[in-house]
């Protein structure tokens, strides 16, 4: 439905953040028509490839979203790459506001050497893989060694460590890719490694993340009682005091646990950053240099180094956010100015793209509810084109643009073909994806 004096909103990226966005911006004004754009033909963004297979109910707003992209004043627009298919300013035109909601895709980089051997991957590259993400379907990581090393001491380091340690039968009846769960099928590996490069009262995990470590059919969590404070430090508010705790009380149990009660082990080391890749080629081993804190609290090397043997490593340290049509994210922090994500009147980030990869996915509702107070705040339809103009912009360059009902096309073929007791299994190539969708 397009409406003639209606707001005309484009937002860029249909992940959570997008998501969210649109859904109070529909709440908040009945004249008005949000486009999602997204360069995938898929949507929901890190809920399809980033949340772990094996967490289903995370992916449960999903049912929420396509509430909101069944909205008449709402349209999907996939495989639709800005900077690519339609300029950022043809965008900026053609619309009452923009907003970017492409989050933070790309991996931070260690920048020590051996990090692009063979066998060495970045978290969004791993997790892509095994969530079947387009980009990293074909990335095929090593698991022929016994030896697993995850650098990061945040959730995702856990998912990772989680994913190579499960059983077959706990993974089969969830969406893991296909390839993922046949190339796990053969894994060699055992030992899995989460190290942090402080301790474990500074580690980013979540109590109820860490606990389901401990409690895995057929692995082991293992954490070295020397490196366990007795309590959380001093001077902490409560809730963060609390929590700190309860991470503490975990880590003391794998401290007691039978390192061979199970086949596989997870083992945490702590105090310990990443100084070079070992390897020819081929990833090795990974040389770290313990550390500890100085009377300011800042990261100091102790000077002392050890290795760890391994076939493959991933780095879960963090993501950044990629450029959109040139714009890079130096760009939008400079010129958004302030953590409002408002670059300019009509102009806007939200979610990770505006204050960086943390929190959960709900965290994004407030960003979501913030943006659309600002946004309507200072905004009155223009008489733009809006979808009618996208729409004409991308029939005329041939650009195969993906609707919601074609997704939906989609959706139903991965349905039709899961795995026994999963919910659905992952088409992986976009062309394959394009070839299901019947012209509009
Ligand atoms: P994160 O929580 O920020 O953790 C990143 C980790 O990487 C930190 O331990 C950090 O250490 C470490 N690190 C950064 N640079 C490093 C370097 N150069 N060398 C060694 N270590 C380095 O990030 P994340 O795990 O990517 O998670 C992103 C967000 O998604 C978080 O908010 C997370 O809670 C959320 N998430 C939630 C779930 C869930 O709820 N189940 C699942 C996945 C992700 P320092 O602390 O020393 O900087």
């Amino acid at each position: 439905m397009s409406i003639g004096n209606s707001i005309k909103v484009a937002v860029v990226g249909a992940g959570p953040s997008g998501f969210y966005a649109a859904q109070a911006l529909a709440a908040a004004h009945t004249d008005i028509e949000i486009d999602l754009i997204d360069r995938l033909p898929t949507p929901y963004g890190l809920i399809r490839s980033g949340v772990a297979p094996d967490h289903p109910n995370t992916k449960a707003i999903q049912g929420t979203f396509e509430q909101v992209a069944s909205d008449s004043r709402v349209c999907f627009f996939g495989n639709v790459t800005v900077g690519r298919d339609i300029r950022l300013d043809e965008l900026r035109g053609m619309y009452d506001a923009v907003v970017l909601a492409s989050g933070a895709p790309l991996d931070l980089r260690l920048g020590i050497p051996g990090e692009d051997m063979d066998g060495v991957y970045g978290a969004a590259e791993f997790v892509g893989w095994y969530n079947g993400h387009p980009d990293y379907a074909d990335l095929a990581p090593p698991l022929d060694k016994s030896g697993a090393v995850v650098i990061g001491n945040g959730n995702v380091a856990i998912d990772i460590a989680r994913i190579l340690s499960k059983p077959l039968d706990e993974l089969g009846p969830t969406d893991i890719a296909d390839h993922a769960i046949e190339r796990l099928a053969g894994s060699a590996i055992r030992e899995i490694h989460i190290v942090g490069r402080r301790g474990p009262a500074d580690s980013k995990f979540t109590n109820v993340e860490l606990r389901e470590l401990g409690e895995m059919a057929n692995a082991v969590a293992i954490a070295n009682g020397d490196d366990l404070p007795d309590a959380a430090p001093e001077g902490l508010a409560p809730r963060e005091r609390r929590m700190k705790e309860k991470n503490l009380q975990c880590f003391h149990a794998f401290a007691e646990a039978d390192p061979l009660s199970k086949p596989r082990r997870i083992r945490f080391s702590f105090f310990a950053r990443p100084d070079r890749i070992l390897g020819k080629g081929r990833v090795t081993a990974v040389r770290f240099e313990g550390t500890q804190l100085d009377e300011k609290g800042h990261l100091v090397g102790r000077g002392e180094y050890f290795e760890i043997p391994c076939g493959l490593v991933v780095t879960a340290i963090g993501y950044s956010a990629e450029p959109i049509d040139g714009l890079t994210p130096e760009d939008m922090a400079r010129l958004s100015g302030d953590p409002s994500g408002r670059i300019e009147r009509g102009f806007y980030l939200v979610g990770w793209l505006k204050r960086g990869p943390s929190g959960k996915i709900a965290t994004n509702r407030a960003d979501g509810d913030e943006l659309a107070k600002r946004l309507l705040a200072e905004i009155s339809p223009a008489g733009r084109p809006g979808r009618a103009g996208l729409r004409q912009r991308l029939d005329s360059n041939g650009t195969q643009w993906v609707d919601f009902d074609q997704w939906k096309l989609i959706e139903a073929e991965e349905f039709r073909t899961a795995r026994a007791g999963a919910p659905r299994r992952k088409i992986t190539k976009v062309a394959d994806m394009l070839a299901l969708c019947r012209p509009r």
